[in-house]
């Protein structure tokens, strides 16, 4: 079947096709995968943890002395200064703990996130506008949403993201110092294969055709990036990578 037939072949020769002059069009039905990490539990989690637990601990303690004590004994001196100290604690938890335990997935569909069971939460490649890297984490950002990953849960996902953005999006992640994270480690994480995208109703990018037939949409395998098979150019709108 026609459909069926690979888009993906070398091009041969020089001209101004990408590395080894590998062109990017795939069908909507093309093989994906993408990696699923698990967050490593830190130490900051601990800590986290232990801290909302003394923090309860001291409330019921302050909240016994103050109230709970009899008439005749009265409220203890210490207990206002324990609720102090249980509320301190607790929004310091709060505030600056490590919460970020869900599960991440990086690959051919971009970043996405484990909010629930069977919700994840993706930001394509071609809706990335950044890539910020602090001291805690690297942040994901698109048009009006984005992921944060905690370097200390999840590490080799950063490092994966910031790779792979290098690759496909090279110019959203140009603020980003070479070596500012360690190069992905291929055994980290697990490769799963990706359901085809649903596009019908979506619009292609170069012309605003609106994509009826899922047969009729045309991708970018670097940055996914969508198209109508009658519009695709020869350079891909978002990152360039040569498509015919
Ligand atoms: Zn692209």
């Amino acid at each position: 079947m026609a459909a069926d037939r690979a888009v993906k072949r070398k091009r041969k020769g020089s001209g101004s096709t990408g590395q080894g002059g590998e062109v990017f069009l795939r069908q909507r039905t093309d093989p994906r995968s993408e990696r699923r990490f698990e967050p490593k539990a830190s130490l900051a989690l601990g800590l986290t943890m232990l801290g909302m637990s003394v923090a309860a601990l001291l409330a019921g303690a302050g909240v016994y002395g103050m109230w709970f004590r009899g008439e005749e004994a009265g409220s203890h001196p210490y207990a206002p200064y324990l609720l102090v100290v249980a509320v301190l604690l607790g929004a310091a938890a709060g505030l600056f703990g490590q919460w970020s335990m869900k599960p991440l997935r990086v690959g051919d569909a971009g970043v996405g996130i484990e909010n629930g069971p069977g919700e994840i939460e993706r930001i394509g490649w071609h809706d990335v506008t950044r890539l910020l890297l602090t001291e805690a984490a690297l942040t994901v950002q698109g048009s009006g949403t984005a992921i944060a990953i905690p370097l200390r849960t999840h590490l080799p996902a950063a490092s994966r993201v910031l790779a792979e953005a290098r690759a496909r999006v090279p110019a959203r992640a140009a603020d980003i110092q070479e070596g500012a994270l360690p190069l992905p480690d291929d055994a980290a994480g697990e490769v799963r294969a990706l359901e085809p995208p649903q596009v019908a109703g979506l619009r292609c990018k170069a012309t605003d055709k609106l994509i009826a037939f899922e047969a009729d949409a045309r991708l970018c395998g670097r940055c996914g990036e969508l198209y109508h098979k009658d519009g695709v150019p020869p350079n891909c709108a978002t990152c360039a990578a040569p498509l015919r």
